[in-house]
């Protein structure tokens, strides 16, 4: 059986730890290997060999820097069909949809290759007379990058490409689940030309991020996952003096007023619904109609599920399983408890023939209608292919209803009026929203997060945030002596 091990300082390893967890190919439902479970002498090692990369590349140029990126970008580019591949194997969302990922994660890339503009400081001459100041932004040293099974590529590749060309070296903690790609985008990295140990790869769980969280050589962590990890990421990191952004889980709501144009509403409610089978954080799973739009909307998005075609994802179907048994199990507990009660099952996905092998994690998508927010199918993220239509009467019920949640990672509104959605835009409580657009991720060059129990800390992810995030700041005062000294003076400096 294949061993999935690590990558530190340049080079494959095995590791110390003699634990495994096993990965398996969701649409068929058999181990495809097992990945090594690093313990904190293989965390102690990863960390020490990018302290050591970490001394050098903080005091690479900029061109240097960006010269390895721009390297890396037209790797990823020429070679997205292989990372979709290994995205699909493991974590068996369908191949269309592995490519998107791997497209979002090399905008990323391609935004790094532009740090040389957004890390210019300032400069203010004469601040007093003959004394200039100017600001810098420097690496933090080494930081961990801690990902889920969701997207093994592209939320690697929302931190990593901005920390080290930030001039950080980073220790990545891939998800255990679909461990393979990440290891390719590390190795991909090193042929790019980035020093050894600037990049490491530490597989594990638990073990592996709490020797991150405790390690003092880890500056700075970056989390994304469930909710009770990242808070306890976030309070266990700053407990040990890091700076940390963890990014939670959500449950994010489409509003449809009664003046939006219904086809495209239920266009975008399956899209955003059922996509990589509902596994996204930016996934719809809770639809709130604004009457007396619900049952044609219900009805229409009722039709449109009946063309999707769950199955595996090498074999051009819509939708793909469940990433393992566990979870496809925790899913339909969920179906089972909604019907329990009382919200009415308008498509049942325990119903579904898959195209694939019996033996795969197998749930088609979902649809209740008459959903009442104290079902445990609303409260809680469910992160599977169910969507949940609650019905209100008004869009201030809709607000109300959506800002009550403890969760505010994204949501859209579907209307055309103009003054509705900017009046949505400025009451929600959430860190994303889209306004016809059902799951509003921002580009590269802004921010992603989330608000509330979507994320703990303060800064985002890429974008301008992600620069301050990877770096400190520093303000120069200077003053290049002339003939005129000033002499003795106790006073606090003002300017003169
Ligand atoms: P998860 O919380 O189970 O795991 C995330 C990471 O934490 C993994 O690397 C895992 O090994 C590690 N981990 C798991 N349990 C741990 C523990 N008890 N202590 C320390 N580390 C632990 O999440 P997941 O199931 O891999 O991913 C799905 C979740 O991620 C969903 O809740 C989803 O909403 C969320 N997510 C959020 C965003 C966002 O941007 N907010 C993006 C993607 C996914």
């Amino acid at each position: 059986m294949t061993v999935i091990g690590h990558h530190v300082d340049g080079k494959r390893t095995a590791g110390n730890s003699t634990r495994r967890g096993d990965v398996f190919d969701p649409a068929t439902g058999r181990r495809s290997g097992q990945v090594a479970l690093a313990d904190a002498t293989d965390v102690a090692g990863a960390v020490e060999a990018a302290e050591r990369a970490a001394r050098d590349w903080r005091d690479a140029s900029l061109a240097r820097r960006t010269a390895v990126l721009f390297a890396l970008r037209e790797l990823v580019h020429a070679r997205r069909d292989r990372l979709a591949e290994a995205i699909t194997a493991e974590h068996g969302k369908v191949l269309a949809d592995a490519a998107g990922e791997v497209q979002r994660g090399l905008e990323v890339i391609e935004y790094a290759c532009g740090i040389a503009s957004a890390l210019r400081g300032g400069f203010s001459e004469n601040v007093s007379t003959e004394v200039d100041s100017y600001s810098l932004r420097q690496p933090l040293g080494v930081v961990a990058v801690i990902s889920p099974f969701n997207f093994p590529v592209m939320v690697p590749l929302w931190f990593v490409p901005v920390a080290i060309a930030c001039g950080n070296a980073v220790v990545l903690k891939p998800s255990e689940k679909d461990p393979s790609a990440a290891l390719l985008l590390a190795e991909w990295f090193t042929e790019a030309g980035l020093p050894d140990g600037v990049l490491n790869v530490v597989n594990g769980d638990k073990e592996a991020v709490d020797a991150l969280l405790d390690h003092p050589g880890v500056k700075a962590v970056s989390f994304v996952g469930s909710t009770p990890v990242a808070r306890y990421v976030h309070q266990r990191g700053a407990l040990a003096g890091k700076r940390v952004q963890a990014l939670g889980g959500a449950k994010n709501h489409m509003v449809v007023l009664p003046d939006a144009d219904l086809d495209l509403a239920a266009d975008a409610a399956v899209n955003a619904g059922f996509g990589s089978a509902g596994e996204r954080c930016m996934a719809i799973s809770a639809l709130v109609a604004v009457e007396p739009v619900a049952d044609a909307l219900v009805e229409r998005i009722a039709a449109r599920m009946a063309g999707l075609r769950t199955g595996d994802g090498r074999r051009g179907c819509d939708m793909g399983p469940l990433v393992t048994a566990a979870h496809a199990e925790r899913v339909r507990s969920y179906v089972e408890a909604g019907v329990a009660a009382g919200a009415v099952p308008v498509v049942d996905g325990r119903d579904v023939t898959p195209d694939g092998e019996p033996a795969g994690f197998w749930l088609g998508p979902t649809l209740f209608d008459h959903v009442r927010p104290e079902m445990s199918i609303y409260t809680d993220e469910i992160f599977g292919p169910v969507l949940s239509v609650l019905r209100v009467g008004s869009y201030d019920e809709a607000v109300e209803l959506v800002n009550a949640s403890p969760y505010g990672n994204g949501t859209a509104i579907f209307t055309n009026d103009g003054g509705a959605a900017r009046r949505y835009q400025h009451e929600v409580e959430v860190g994303m929203v889209g306004i016809n657009v059902p799951i509003p991720v921002p580009m590269a060059y802004y921010s992603f997060g989330g608000w509330k129990a979507s994320l703990f800390g303060d800064l985002h992810a890429h974008g301008a945030d992600g620069v301050a995030f990877f770096t400190r700041g520093k303000v120069v005062t200077s003053r290049w002596l002339d003939p005129r000294h000033g002499g003795v003076n106790l006073g606090f400096p003002t300017q003169t």
